[in-house]
């Protein structure tokens, strides 16, 4: 039986990424060692460090005046880096479109010095859209205005970046990073923890503009983007393999075709699950149509029994990780850049099979 995986994350790798890396695994490049023993100062893992950040530069087209760090602590930690960097003495802006802006908003409340507003929100609606910002909405001397790109729950996602003035835009891209037609140049600072479309959990990209490193340290050098970025990502041990996992998988996408390429790719799938979903009589999309995620694609027939049966018989024939949030209930199919088109392909036809069977 073939395995789908539609895992919010950690979610499917490239399968010539993982075979790569279990080809180089004993031994990388004739060192005799695995990049798992290499001490993050050799010169081997300096080409692999330097050789992630030139691709993804690449990929995303970041230009010279923004530092790419890889760092640790999930997406989660930069809930608190970042208004710790960034916005003590000053406050910060937040647009509440669901689960994790929810999560990055009561992060930034906690710390001290910091005066947090929500804009807008999607609240009244269940998130089930994207809120307009207009520059009139944004206080200009606020130090960021803070969006999550793509609602990995919700499966709502921002179609453009809004004009919000001089304000620097600071994104979570965990869930479309590498997914999506943005400019690097709309954001102050872009984060992403990795384990959706770059490679394994454990590792967390910040792209931040440079005039918005701090010019005074604050209490914690691991803490502070400027330390980070002085020292190359290199100022304690940062995790390696999945850097270097990250590299291949940045490779991967360049072979392809580049950005372009994958999020074309990515159209595609999600297009065959929503023109499924829409064509369907017992299938619903609780997303507006102008906000779908391309990534996360949530779906519920509108009986909780039958989602359940629904998720029982896909995952025996071998769709895994299907089944929706524990908040949201019902289905959803993360379809990451790595996940063939041929599992959404078999996805909508075991739909019909199912609507068949079990509608109307
Ligand atoms: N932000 C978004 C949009 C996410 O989807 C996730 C995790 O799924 C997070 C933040 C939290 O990421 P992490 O687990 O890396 O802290």
């Amino acid at each position: 039986m073939t395995v789908y995986n539609f895992s919010a994350g950690p979610a499917v790798l490239p399968k010539p990424v993982l075979e790569k890396a279990q080809a180089e695994l004993v031994n990388y490049q004739g060192s005799e060692m695995s990049v798992m023993e290499m001490s993050h100062r050799s010169s081997l893992f300096d080409n692999i460090i330097k050789e992630a950040e030139k691709l993804l530069r690449e990929i995303m087209g970041i230009p010279d005046n923004y530092k790419v760090l890889f760092l640790q602590g999930g997406a989660s930690l930069q809930f608190s880096m970042i208004p710790l960097n960034l916005a003590v003495g000053k406050k910060a802006l937040y647009v509440n479109t669901g689960a994790w802006a929810k999560k990055a908003i009561s992060a930034a409340k906690a710390i001290d010095g910091v005066e947090v507003e929500v804009i807008a929100s999607s609240e009244d609606k269940n998130f089930t859209y994207v809120p307009e910002i207009t520059k009139d909405m944004v206080d200009q001397e606020a130090a960021y205005v803070h969006i999550t790109t793509n609602e990995t729950i919700g499966g709502i996602s921002y179609q453009t970046i809004p004009d919000v003035g001089d304000v620097p835009i600071v994104a979570d891209m965990s869930s479309n990073i590498l997914a999506n037609n943005y400019k690097v140049e709309d954001f102050g600072l872009i984060y992403a923890g990795a384990q959706k479309n770059i490679g394994p959990s454990g590792l967390t990209v910040v792209i931040i503009r440079e005039d918005l490193l701090n010019k005074e340290p604050i209490f914690s050098p691991m803490l502070d983007f400027a330390v980070q970025a002085a020292n190359d990502s290199l100022y304690n041990t940062p995790p390696t393999y999945a850097i270097y996992i990250a590299k291949l998988v940045f490779e991967w996408i360049q072979e392809l075709g580049g950005l372009q390429e994958i999020v074309k790719r990515d159209q595609e799938k999600a297009a065959l699950l929503y023109d499924a979903i829409d064509a369907s009589n017992l299938f619903i999309s609780p997303v507006d149509k102008n906000y779908r995620s391309l990534t996360n694609i949530p779906f519920v027939t509108g009986d909780e029994e039958l989602d359940k049966k629904f998720n029982q018989e896909a995952l025996a024939q071998g769709f895994q990780n299907l089944k929706g949030h524990r908040s949201v209930g019902g289905m959803r199919a993360s379809l990451y850049n790595a996940f063939p088109k041929e599992g959404v392909e078999e996805l909508v036809a075991f739909m019909k099979k199912f609507e068949d069977e079990n509608g109307e």
